[in-house]
């Protein structure tokens, strides 16, 4: 972008954006944008304008029909799940390079779908292509041997790690690019096919995607993608040709979808939401807090499943936390998403800013003290019509109150109290632990150890140490009704296999 285009109004710099998507009516299906059967249009919208500037099918279940029969047909009958792996993984490590080559029209398209600022969305193609990188690392694990003896003898078991099958892969708004890369690489990397469903609040910056997939020459039927409404991804999760399902969403949703699979004994991941502490202990460096703070609890305006949006501070230190959230949180500047200096956008679509408001109104009405924000905010410059609410910071929250045990998904943080008089942190973690969720979590301390120890009594799928981080080589799920099974690492990549152990006798 030019420094005269985010000079100029915010209107101004999205007409001047030349964005390879805006208004379509295919769906990509065996290896080639097609036209949608569904009639329906959904809209997509800019949150940080209200304006409507794109628009993809609302796909019918011919759609359905037609990208699940591809992907079964090239499953059945095509070469991709009898490549060897590390042919599989070159196929990835191109797949990585076309992404890069991409990378701005990623970000772009994904800060106008979402209002996610670009500071984030610059980052999203390089996130993706490690992705890719990595699972395509992983190429050995599966071509390695695994003989097993019998515990008594005589005899030795062969274990095949075979690819599950079609694979549904069903993704939320937040993260549009990032929440189906880590569903597809190590689907394509174990030799399955798949049909993608973005939300529909973010159908477009997943074609730059595609794109990327076809011009790395993956053979046509492997990857596939529609767009509809939830209903299509009912449909999708139900299709009898589906071998498995991965989803990341609402708690609500990822019920209704477990419940499906559960009926059709079809194996399910599921990633939802969260709720996750932040344990201030009282040795905890506040200057080093303050400094990770945005990306550790309110990453992406607050729209990011893992962050810790609840912040449990000693009550020895508790004012000090609360100024130092506060004014760092306040220091944050607000804006254009479009602009770089911006650190916190939009909600990302109307629905979603009224909830957010209303958890703002009932933190108030339960006595919560707002320290900063707490209202809709009111930006100039063309931005008038956007979802902004301001960055909200909450003290005097006690752990009965709806902000401090409900996902708000928006930007409010909570800071709660523990008594550390006892010289340690058996309540912080007692708060911490007391939430449905079980997703996320920090620890902030100076000694190692202690730190260490209080991260293990966390009961939560990660932790991070004075450090906000996901590591693709490493599990990543939630607990409790934060989801079932796990993205990344070997683990993410064992829920797209399917093993058979074949016995004879030596
Ligand atoms: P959502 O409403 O649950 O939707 C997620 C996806 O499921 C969308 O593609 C949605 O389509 C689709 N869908 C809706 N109803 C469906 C149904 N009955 N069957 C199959 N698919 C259906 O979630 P969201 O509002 O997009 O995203 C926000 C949520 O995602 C938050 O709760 C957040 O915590 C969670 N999240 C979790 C993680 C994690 O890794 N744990 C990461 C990021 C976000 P439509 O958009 O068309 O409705
Ligand atoms: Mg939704």
């Amino acid at each position: 972008m030019s420094a005269a285009t985010h000079a100029a109004p915010a209107r101004a710099a999205r007409a001047a954006l030349n964005l390879p998507y805006t208004h379509v009516d295919d769906i990509f299906i065996n290896g080639a944008w097609t036209a949608a059967r569904g009639t329906g249009r959904n809209p997509v919208t800019d949150p940080a304008t209200g304006e409507l500037w794109g628009s993809v099918p609302d796909g019918a279940p011919e759609d359905v029909d037609a990208a699940v029969g591809s992907a079964r047909k090239a499953f059945d009958g095509g070469d991709w799940p009898r490549l060897a792996p590390s042919e599989r993984a070159a196929y990835l490590v191109r797949i990585a390079e076309e992404v890069e080559k991409r990378a701005d029209e990623l970000s772009l398209t994904n800060t106008r779908e979402n209002g996610s600022p670009v500071s984030e969305s610059a980052g999203a193609a390089a996130n993706a292509a490690g992705i890719f990188r990595y699972f395509a690392t992983l190429a050995d694990y599966l071509e390695r041997e695994d003989v097993r003896a019998f515990p008594k003898g005589g005899g030795e078991s062969v274990v095949r790690r075979e690819p599950i099958g079609v694979c549904a892969l069903i993704a939320p708004w937040n993260f549009p690019i990032n929440l189906v890369v880590i569903k597809l690489a190590p689907a394509l990397l174990a030799g399955c096919t798949v049909v993608i469903k973005p939300a529909s609040p973010t159908p477009l910056s997943l074609r730059v995607i595609i794109d990327a997939v076809a011009a790395a020459g993956v053979p046509a039927g492997v990857v596939n993608l529609v767009t509809g409404s939830g209903r299509l991804g009912d449909a999708l999760v139900k299709h009898p040709e589906v071998a498995k399902v991965a989803f990341t969403g609402s708690t609500p949703v990822g019920r209704k979808i477990a419940a499906a699979c559960g009926e059709l004994l079809r194996p399910v991941t599921l990633e939802l939401g969260g709720k996750s502490s932040a344990i201030v202990l009282p040795d905890a460096d506040l200057d080093a807090m303050s400094k990770v703070l945005i990306r550790s609890s309110m990453r992406n305006t607050g729209q990011t499943c893992y962050i810790s949006t609840r912040i449990l501070a000693p009550a020895s230190r508790y004012e000090e936390v609360v100024d130092m959230v506060t004014s760092t949180i306040a220091a944050g500047k607000q804006g254009d998403p479009l602009d770089p200096d911006t650190v916190f956008g939009p909600c990302a679509t109307e629905s979603q800013y009224r909830t957010v408001l209303e958890y703002v109104e009932s933190g108030l009405a339960e006595g919560a003290r707002a320290t900063t924000g707490g209202r809709a905010a009111s930006l100039g410059g063309g931005l008038e019509g956007g979802y902004f609410v301001e960055p909200t910071v909450f003290a005097d929250v006690t752990p009965d109150m709806r902000i401090s045990r409900e996902e708000i998904f928006g930007p409010v943080i909570c800071i709660l109290k523990y008594n550390d008089a006892g010289g340690n942190a058996d309540e912080a973690v007692e708060l911490a632990n007391n939430t449905e969720f079980g997703l996320g979590g920090l620890v902030f301390g100076a000694d190692p150890e202690v730190a260490l120890a209080v991260a293990d009594r966390m009961d939560t799928g990660s932790v991070g140490i004075n450090f906000f981080a996901s590591n693709h080589a490493a599990p990543f799920g939630g607990r409790h009704d934060s989801g079932l099974g796990t993205e990344y690492g070997v683990e993410g990549l064992n829920a797209y296999l399917s093993y058979k152990s074949i016995h004879r006798k030596v």
